[in-house]
C-alpha cells in the first residue's frame, strides 16, 4: 500500500478501489470467457418506415447473460471490452451471429431486411478491422448492402487520418453506414458532407423532447434540414409515443425505432413478429399494442 505523505504523494489504494480493482480485474476474466461459454445473445429491436406499417430492417444489441448476475446490458460491459481490448472479439461474434441468424430468415423468406451492427469507434485503427466485417458478411451469402454499420458521432470527432478512406473502403463493397446517437456530441454538420455516410440516427434525447404544448428544438430542426438536405437517410430512435412518432413524420424522417414499436427482442420472437407482418397472415403488428 502506498500512503499519502505529501503533496506530491497520493494514497493509491483505499480499501474501496481495492475492491472495485479486483471486481473490475474478474469481470474482465469473465468477459474474456464469455465468447467461448457461449453467453452472449443478441436482441433485436426493429426499425419501421415513416408510415410505421412496415419493417424495414432490424438492429443486433448485445445481451450477457452472465451466470451469476442474469441478463446484463452493454452499458454494464461495453466500456470495459473496449478499454480492455476485447471488444474486436466481440464485434466478431456480433457479427456473425448476426450475419448467420439474418441469413436464416431469408432462407425462410424474412428478406428485404436490413440487419444493423453498432461498432466501436476504436475499433477503426484495427488494420483488418474492415476486412473482418465484410468478411463476416460474405461468408454467410448476404448481400454487403443488406449490413449496416452503426458508429457514434465519435469516429468523425476523432479526425484521424485515414477515417475517410476506411469509410469509404466500406462504402465500396456496399456496406452501409450510420451514425449512431447524432447531435449528442458536438458534431459539427460540415461531417455530414464529408464523411461517405448513408444515414443518421437522430438521439433519443431530442426524441424525448418532443411532448405535446413544446415547440420543437431549433437543434432538431437543423440536424433534419441538413440530413434532408444531403441526401442522408434519417432515422429516429427512442419513440415511444403517437405524438413523437407523429412529429417525426410532419418533420420529414425515413423511419423510426422504439419502444411504440417494439422493445428489443430475441431471435424467435422476431421470427413471429416478421412473420404476422407478411402479406397474408393476420398482422398482430400495430403501433403500440405490442405487450412485450
Ligand atoms: P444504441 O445503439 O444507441 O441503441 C439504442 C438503445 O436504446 C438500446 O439500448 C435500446 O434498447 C434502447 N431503446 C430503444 N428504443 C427505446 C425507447 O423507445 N426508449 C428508451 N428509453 N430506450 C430505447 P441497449 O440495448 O441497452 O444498448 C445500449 C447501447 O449499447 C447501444 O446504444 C450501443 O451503443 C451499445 N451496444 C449495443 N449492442 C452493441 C454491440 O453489439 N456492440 C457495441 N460495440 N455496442 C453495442
Ligand atoms: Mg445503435
Ligand atoms: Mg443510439
Ligand atoms: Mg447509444
Amino acid at each position: 500500500k502506498v500512503k499519502a505523505t505529501g503533496k506530491n504523494n497520493y494514497l493509491f489504494f483505499t480499501p474501496e478501489m481495492n475492491a472495485c480493482y479486483h471486481e473490475r480485474i474478474s469481470l474482465e476474466n469473465e468477459l474474456r470467457q464469455a465468447i467461448s461459454n457461449s453467453e452472449f445473445e443478441l436482441y433485436y429491436q426493429p426499425k419501421v418506415s415513416i408510415c410505421g406499417d412496415r419493417i424495414v430492417g432490424l438492429e443486433a444489441l448485445i445481451r450477457w447473460r452472465h451466470p451469476v448476475h442474469g441478463l446484463l446490458n452493454p452499458a454494464s460491459f461495453i466500456d470495459l471490452a473496449e478499454e480492455s481490448g476485447l471488444i474486436c472479439d466481440i464485434t466478431d461474434w456480433v457479427l456473425a451471429e448476426a450475419c448467420s441468424q439474418m441469413a436464416r430468415w431469408r432462407e425462410i423468406g424474412l428478406d428485404n431486411l436490413r440487419i444493423s451492427v453498432n461498432v466501436s469507434p476504436s475499433e477503426f485503427t484495427h488494420s483488418d478491422f474492415l476486412e473482418r466485417i465484410v468478411c463476416n458478411i460474405t461468408k454467410f451469402g448476404l448481400p454487403t448492402d443488406a449490413v449496416e454499420i452503426e458508429i457514434t458521432e465519435n469516429l468523425l470527432l476523432h479526425d484521424a487520418p485515414g477515417i475517410i478512406d476506411k469509410m469509404r473502403y466500406l462504402r465500396n463493397h456496399g456496406v452501409r453506414i450510420s451514425i449512431d446517437d447524432f447531435g449528442t456530441r458536438y458534431s459539427s454538420l460540415n461531417y455530414l458532407r464529408k464523411f461517405p455516410i448513408n444515414t443518421i440516427k437522430i438521439d433519443q434525447s431530442f426524441v424525448r423532447d418532443l411532448a405535446a404544448g413544446t415547440t420543437v428544438s431549433p437543434i432538431l430542426h437543423a440536424i433534419i434540414g441538413m440530413a434532408r438536405g444531403f441526401g442522408l437517410h434519417l432515422v429516429a430512435e427512442g419513440v415511444e409515443t403517437m405524438f413523437q412518432l407523429e412529429t417525426l413524420n410532419e418533420l420529414g424522417c425515413d423511419e423510426m425505432q422504439g419502444y411504440l414499436f417494439s422493445k428489443p427482442i430475441p431471435a424467435a420472437e422476431v421470427k413471429l413478429m416478421l412473420m404476422n407482418s407478411l402479406p397474408g397472415f393476420s398482422s398482430q403488428w400495430h403501433y403500440g399494442t405490442r405487450s412485450s
